[in-house]
């Protein structure tokens, strides 16, 4: 009997560091046969426009033969409405799901009888289940932080028997009882597992996405298998999961997809006037605003010290008045860059980074070691990671608080001393296993091939 095509239905999270890895996700399917609609939010579809990009990012796949579609959904706001309030992530909680069921009916409706269509999310959408149900798709769930922040939200349940959920804010206990999972500080856990956020809109979206996750059918995790092995192999007790990361550097995919949401500014040149490994790059990532006093202290202590450096800060964000005319030629201070484009710099030798999923990722991928200051979200636990489990970064500040005489010893220290020796060789490890997971036979790929399989396979089957 002939076979049914699949066709991936793919609404995007509305974050930077989530559209990226999902991008290059879509271009995966694609190039394994699937049909793909891909969907931006219209908000987000302008940004990029505004951004002198393309907006549609598969122009070049579709001419290399992939059938991927593009087009856009509203989420009922005016396009330039401030979407960083509770009111926004409320409707989006509670009401989106009733936009994209319009938009998955109609798709459905119009499309070849032929194909098999189902749900490709980004795990912290919330409308999965509810869109799936009511038309009967398989359901594909798209994780883009390490496992281990993935298995600490799934196991609440098990964390508040033993007194972790919500966690009193300064109790530092281990938690040794996840299955897969060594050990954990509570000190390290996501600040929305904590007692002081447990009212907060991310807490719920997140309580809720993990609540839905139980029921997807397939989970796709943006890490390696070897750097986390033991908590995928526990997690794939439960439900089948498959580390596929890091998908934005996927290879045989016939072009690149890079989109951002920001206009880029072009660093080579200055870069190139620069000893190999003598620039540090500085950035917090695309979603939270670095705060004053952190900007401030950094601007000093950058003042302090005597290393050169590329600082990705936000027009609005409030440097000292004289900083840019006292750095002169030694630092570059750009709004946004091609990150990737940066640390694949031969000038670029070290990271100061929030711990974004995937400025770790990248980073690793670059073979340049990290000072980490986490912000929010996942990125405590994923400092974790970096400086405790895989000795690739340091912490910017041991005390919690930055300060610029710290932040001058950690940076110079950092740049022309023997740490960041010790953290090279441990880089250079990491760093071997991301390139060979992605390897024709490595584990990131097996694992790609035997999701599709798997998934035909239940295609197959739920289309009878
Ligand atoms: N990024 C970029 N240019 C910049 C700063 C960041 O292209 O000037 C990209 C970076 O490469 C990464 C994403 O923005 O892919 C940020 O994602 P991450 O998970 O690190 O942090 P988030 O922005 O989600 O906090």
């Amino acid at each position: 009997m002939r076979q049914r095509r699949g066709h991936a239905i793919m609404v995007a999270f509305p974050f930077q560091g989530h559209i990226t890895p999902y991008m290059n996700l879509a271009m995966k399917l694609a190039s394994k046969g699937f049909l793909v609609t891909f969907v931006h939010l219209e908000f987000i579809h302008h940004k990029l426009l505004s951004s002198l990009s393309e907006p549609d990012p598969f122009t070049m796949a579709r001419k290399s033969g992939l059938d991927i579609r593009y087009t856009t959904i509203s989420d009922g706001f005016p396009i330039d409405h401030d979407r960083v309030d509770d009111k926004y992530w409320e409707f989006m909680l509670l009401n989106f799901w009733i936009r994209v069921d319009e938009f998955v009916g109609k798709l459905i409706r119009s499309s070849d009888p032929d194909l098999v269509p189902f749900l490709v999310t980004d795990t912290l959408f919330t409308w999965q289940t509810a869109v799936a149900e009511k038309h009967n798709l398989l359901k594909v769930s798209f994780w883009t932080e390490p496992a281990l922040v993935f298995s600490l939200a799934y196991h609440v349940q098990l964390l508040r028997e033993n007194g972790h959920f919500p966690c009193k804010d300064h109790v530092e206990e281990e938690i040794n009882y996840v299955d897969g999972v060594k050990s954990v500080n509570t000190k390290d856990l996501m600040p929305y597992l904590k007692e002081c956020r447990s009212r907060t809109l991310v807490h719920k979206v997140q309580m809720k996405a993990f609540d839905e996750v139980k029921k997807a059918d397939f989970i796709l995790h943006n890490t390696v298998y070897e750097l986390e092995s033991g908590i995928l192999s526990a997690l794939n007790k439960i439900q089948p999961n498959y580390a596929v990361g890091p998908i934005s550097f996927s290879r045989n995919l016939p072009a690149s997809v890079t989109r951002t949401l920001w206009s880029e500014s072009d660093c080579s040149v200055w870069l190139r006037s620069k000893p190999p490994g003598s620039v540090l790059y500085i950035s917090f990532g695309s979603s939270l605003q670095d705060s004053k006093q952190i900007v401030g202290e950094i601007a000093y202590g950058l003042l302090l010290s005597k290393v050169s450096f590329v600082w990705v800060v936000r027009e609005d964000a409030d440097l000292p008045s004289s900083f840019r005319d006292e750095i002169t030629e030694r630092g570059l201070v750009v709004p946004w860059c091609n990150q990737i484009k940066v640390l694949s710099d031969p000038a670029v030798g070290g990271f100061l980074t929030h711990c974004g999923w995937n400025s770790v990722l990248e980073s690793m991928w670059c073979g340049v070691p990290m000072i980490c200051h986490p912000l929010d979200y996942d990125q405590p636990t994923n400092r974790k990671l970096v400086v405790d489990d895989w000795k690739v970064g340091i912490n910017l500040c041991e005390g919690g608080c930055v300060e610029r005489e710290e932040v001058c010893e950690k940076m110079d220290g950092f740049m022309n001393g023997g740490v960041s020796e010790r953290l090279r060789k441990e880089m250079k490890k990491v760093r071997e296993k991301l390139h060979d997971a992605l390897e024709n036979d490595g584990s990131s790929e097996a694992n790609f091939e035997q999701f599709v399989k798997d998934l035909k396979a239940k295609l197959a089957a739920n289309a009878e």
